[in-house]
């Protein structure tokens, strides 16, 4: 096992600075021997980190989904390295793409470990010292059986995701990028502005992103991403999913996150999945022990080597859930109508996808309107038009009644549609798996104004297989 080092706070970067600006950009990335073969590309996290500061990023990105503080960061680091843009790229209010490696490298995100692990089981974690050595965090090396990386918490460590204070607070970020750099086979780069540098200063998180020099690192080890490696360009659906891309097999293995904690590291895996359309596209069913995480394909007939596997794309089996947004009219009893919703959008199931109005006012006369071109925020008849034109409208219209359970006062109103029944008519041709609908409801509401109508507020959906 080799301690590969170190990455050592401050004032040893400002020294180097001096002395290893080069006069023009250069190769200057190291390698230590060694890579990781695609049975070790999980990384997980035991998260013993003692500083408040590690865990306190508590915003869902969707890009991420399911984990945060520690975790997410982690995640982020490994993901930078990836061939391919974490499905969007985005989800780091610092950076504009994650996912720049280029590489036949990619790493899959399997969640949190009960345990520190040995030097070989891919698992990060803090440690209370390193012996007040100035080191920062380090990578236990065996490489092509595994890795293991331990924090040191005489450091104050933050989870970001944007800028965080300088004193004694480090990035955990941006040091595990530079820790998994080690890991996938790298040493230290004697330029100054690739994440392999060996030092950084406190509220530093540039080394978040990988330079050009690191790229060539990672492709040097690993080589650019082959032509014929496999690419997933979209995951749609719930329990059964679309995933579209290019060079999948005549079989492949499906890789996905294991749910909850205390995995063993391994993917959970579905095999022998048969693609269609040319390599284009897979259909399967999600595995019960499966969580949100990422998701790889394995072109398992063309070999074992890096260049057989997919990008990881971010998954999250509970799927992309309905969001409601905009603002619903003050109507003549002063209510203003909110949405809800419940089950989820489909083309197929036999369940009903509820988008229902309350605190509307009773027995009078509504639509639902729907449109396939995003929201709005228009200003329309004293209110918002929140769906985007042309929309078309739902008929026959309803009634709203007065049996409502969730209005108040005299709005007890209530107006309901399964809209699974209008996708599954197929009197809109549209309306097909992946396609994003916003919708709202339309009342009547004489004498509120000039206009005698009511809206709700609106909800955005995709619609899954
Ligand atoms: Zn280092």
């Amino acid at each position: 096992m080799k301690i590969q080092n170190i990455f050592l706070p401050g004032a040893a970067l400002g020294a180097a600075a001096l002395l290893l600006v080069p006069a023009e950009e250069s190769i200057a990335f190291t390698t230590i021997g060694g890579s990781l073969p695609t049975t070790q590309r999980d990384v997980r996290v035991f998260d013993n980190f003692a500083d408040g500061q590690s865990n306190n990023n508590l915003t869902p990105v969707d890009q991420f989904p399911g984990y945060f503080g520690v975790d997410m960061a982690v995640w982020k680091a490994g993901v930078e390295w990836g061939s391919l843009p974490h499905g969007d790229g985005g989800g780091d209010p610092t950076q504009t793409n994650l996912g720049d490696g280029g590489a036949n490298f990619d790493t899959t995100w399997q969640g949190d470990a009960i345990g520190i692990g040995g030097t070989n089981d891919n698992i990060v974690s803090a440690q209370s010292s390193c012996g007040g050595t100035g080191t920062l965090a380090f990578t236990e090396t065996p490489i092509s059986n595994g890795w293991r990386i331990r924090f040191c918490d005489e450091w104050t460590w933050q989870d970001g995701p944007g800028t965080i204070p300088g004193g004694n607070n480090f990035d955990i970020q941006e040091v595990q990028t530079h820790e998994y750099g080690h890991a996938l086979g790298l040493g230290h780069s004697s330029n100054n502005s690739a994440t392999m540098r060996p030092a950084t200063g406190a509220g530093n998180i540039s080394g978040r992103s990988i330079h050009s020099d690191d790229i060539a690192g990672v492709q040097f080890i690993y080589g650019a991403a082959s032509a014929s490696k496999p690419v997933i360009n979209s995951i749609s659906g719930l329990g059964y999913i679309t995933i579209l891309g290019s060079n999948f097999g005549s079989s492949n293995e499906i890789w996905f996150t294991q749910a909850g904690d205390g995995g063993n590291g391994v993917p959970v895996k579905v095999t022998g999945v048969v693609s269609g359309a040319g390599g284009t596209f897979l259909g399967v069913s999600v595995p019960a022990t499966a969580g949100p995480g990422d998701v790889l394909v394995k072109n398992t007939p063309s070999g074992t080597g890096g260049a057989t596997l997919s990008n990881a794309f971010p998954f999250d089996p509970s799927g992309v859930a309905p969001e409601l947004y905009c603002s619903g009219k003050v109507n003549s009893n002063f209510c203003v109508p909110f949405l809800s919703f419940n089950g989820f959008p489909s083309v197929s199931d036999s369940g009903a996808f509820r988008i229902q109005a309350n605190d509307v006012m009773q027995d009078e006369f509504g639509i639902l309107i729907y449109g396939l071109n995003g929201r709005s925020n228009l200003n329309f008849h004293n209110a918002k038009l929140c769906v985007k034109t042309p929309f078309t409208r739902v008929l026959p219209p309803k009634n709203s009644g007065s049996s409502g359970t969730m209005g108040s006062g005299f709005c007890l109103g209530e107006l309901r549609r399964n809209f699974n029944a209008t996708i599954q008519s197929g009197n809109d041709p549209l309306l097909t798996t992946g396609q994003q609908v916003n919708a709202q409801w339309f009342y009547r509401d004489p004498g509120v104004d000039s206009f005698n109508d009511g809206l709700s507020d609106g909800i955005e959906f995709f619609i899954n297989p």
